[in-house]
C-alpha cells in the first residue's frame, strides 16, 4: 500500500485548508470511502466525514479519528510535495493522519467476511484550536451505531519511525487560556508620579505569576502557566493607558485546574490593586485532560507488540501538550497513542508546528499496521 499512501498524504499535504474549511481533504476522503464501498456520511461539524463498515456477523463496534486541519503558517522545505498554498501548512501530520486511516479503511474493505461488528472512521476538522472533536461528538459521531471504544494516534517526532508510543492514564493536558487588560493611566514618561504605570505593574505580576505553579502546586502534579504574549506601550516617552497580557493555563488534573484558575485570578487582583489600577480578567475553558483507558491503552500496547515486539513499543510520560481526542474518550474508553515518524539521517527531526516539520513516510504503512491490529485485537477477528 506505500506508493497510495504516499501519494494521498503528498495530494493533502500540497494542498493544506484550515479549520473548518477542509473541503477538498474531505471530498478526497469522500471518494475514496465511497469506492471501499464503506457507508459515508458528510457534513457533520461542517466539514467532518464518517464512514462506517458493518460486519457479516455481529460484534462490537470500534471506532478510529483522524484529524484534518492544516495550520496557519509557511513551509519552507524544499521537496517536490511541499505546501502549495502560501500561509499554510500540514506542520501537526494530520495529512499523515488522514492518508493512515484511508489505508486501514483499503484494508477492511477487502476483507468484509472476516469483519464482526463495526468499524467506524471518524475524520474530524479543526483539531488545532477549533475543538473539531467536541462538534463531532456534540453532533453525534459516538452515535449509530453506538461506539464500545474510541482510539487515536498522533505522528510523533520524537520517536524513531518503527516505533510507538503509548500512556496510561492522563496523557495529554488540558489547555485554557486567559486574557488580562492592566487598566492603568497614560501620561509622559518624564512624570512618572502623574500616571499609574502599567508596564511596571505587568513586570511585576510577571514574576509574580510563575511562583504559583512553584510555591501552589503539589510538586508531584503537574501545572503550567505561560504568558505568550505582552502587549502596551507605543513610544519610549510614553507611560501608556493600557497593558495586555494573553497566558496559557495546563494541567493534568481538575482539581490543579481549578487551582490555578483562582491564584491567578488572585495574584493579579493583589498585585494590580497594590499598584492602584484596575484590570479586566477573561479565563476561558478549552480542551479538557485527555485521559487514556488503561485497559485499552494495554490493548494497544499488545496489538502493537504482536506486529513489532514489545521493545519498540515505549511507554511514554504524559505531555503537557493538548489534544480535543479527549473529547471522545470522555463519552466512551478508548486510547490516543504516538507514531514514531523520526528519521535522522534523513534530518527529519524537526518538531510539531516548525516550518521545517516533515515525517518519514515510512510510518504510512507503518500506521495502518498498527491501526489494522487494534481493531483485530479489539474486535477478536483473529486476522492472520
Ligand atoms: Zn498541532
Ligand atoms: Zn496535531
Amino acid at each position: 500500500m506505500k506508493d497510495w499512501l504516499v501519494e494521498i498524504r503528498r495530494t493533502i499535504h500540497m494542498h493544506p485548508e484550515l479549520g473548518f474549511e477542509e473541503v477538498e481533504t474531505s471530498k478526497l476522503i469522500s471518494e475514496w470511502l465511497q469506492k471501499f464501498g464503506l457507508e459515508v456520511k458528510r457534513g457533520m461539524a461542517k466539514t467532518g466525514v464518517v464512514g462506517l463498515l458493518k460486519g457479516k456477523k455481529p460484534g462490537r463496534t470500534i471506532a478510529i479519528r483522524a484529524d484534518m486541519d492544516a495550520l496557519p503558517m509557511d513551509e519552507i522545505n524544499q521537496v517536490p510535495y511541499a505546501s502549495q498554498i502560501k500561509g499554510k501548512m500540514h506542520a501537526c501530520g494530520h495529512d499523515a493522519h488522514v492518508a493512515i486511516l484511508l489505508g486501514v479503511a483499503k484494508f477492511f474493505s477487502s476483507i468484509p467476511d472476516q469483519v464482526k461488528g463495526n468499524i467506524k472512521w471518524i475524520f474530524q476538522p479543526a483539531e488545532e484550536g477549533g475543538g473539531g472533536g467536541r462538534v463531532m461528538v456534540e453532533e453525534g459521531v459516538l452515535e449509530n451505531p453506538k461506539v464500545d471504544a474510541v482510539f487515536g494516534a498522533h505522528v510523533y517526532p520524537l520517536l524513531s519511525t518503527g516505533k510507538v508510543g503509548i500512556m496510561e492514564g492522563e496523557a495529554l493536558a488540558a489547555a485554557d487560556r486567559f486574557t488580562l487588560v492592566i487598566l492603568g493611566k497614560g501620561g509622559h514618561a518624564a512624570s512618572p508620579h502623574l500616571t499609574k504605570d502599567p508596564i511596571l505593574a505587568a513586570g511585576h505580576l510577571i514574576t509574580q505569576i510563575h511562583s504559583i505553579v512553584s510555591r501552589n502546586i503539589n510538586p508531584l502534579e503537574s501545572g503550567v502557566v505561560t504568558i505568550g504574549k505582552v502587549s502596551g506601550g507605543t513610544a519610549f516617552n510614553i507611560i501608556p493607558d493600557e497593558v495586555e497580557l494573553l497566558g496559557t493555563v495546563r494541567s493534568l488534573s481538575p482539581q490543579v485546574r481549578e487551582e490555578l484558575k483562582s491564584r491567578i485570578e488572585q495574584v493579579i487582583q493583589g498585585v494590580v490593586r497594590s499598584f492602584g489600577m484596575d484590570y479586566r480578567f477573561d479565563f476561558e475553558y478549552g480542551y479538557p485532560v485527555l485521559i487514556n483507558d488503561v485497559e485499552m491503552s494495554k490493548l494497544v500496547a499488545s496489538a502493537c507488540s504482536k506486529g513489532i515486539g514489545k521493545e519498540k513499543v515505549e511507554v511514554l510520560k504524559p505531555s503537557m501538550g493538548a489534544e480535543d481526542f479527549a473529547y471522545y474518550l470522555e463519552k466512551v474508553p478508548g486510547a490516543y497513542f504516538r507514531l514514531g515518524c523520526r528519521n535522522e539521517e534523513r534530518g527529519i527531526v524537526h518538531p510539531y508546528h516548525s516550518s521545517l516539520f516533515d515525517i518519514d513516510e515510512e510510518v504510512l504503512p507503518f500506521g495502518v499496521e498498527m491501526f489494522v491490529r487494534v481493531i483485530d485485537q479489539y474486535l477478536g477477528l483473529e486476522i492472520t
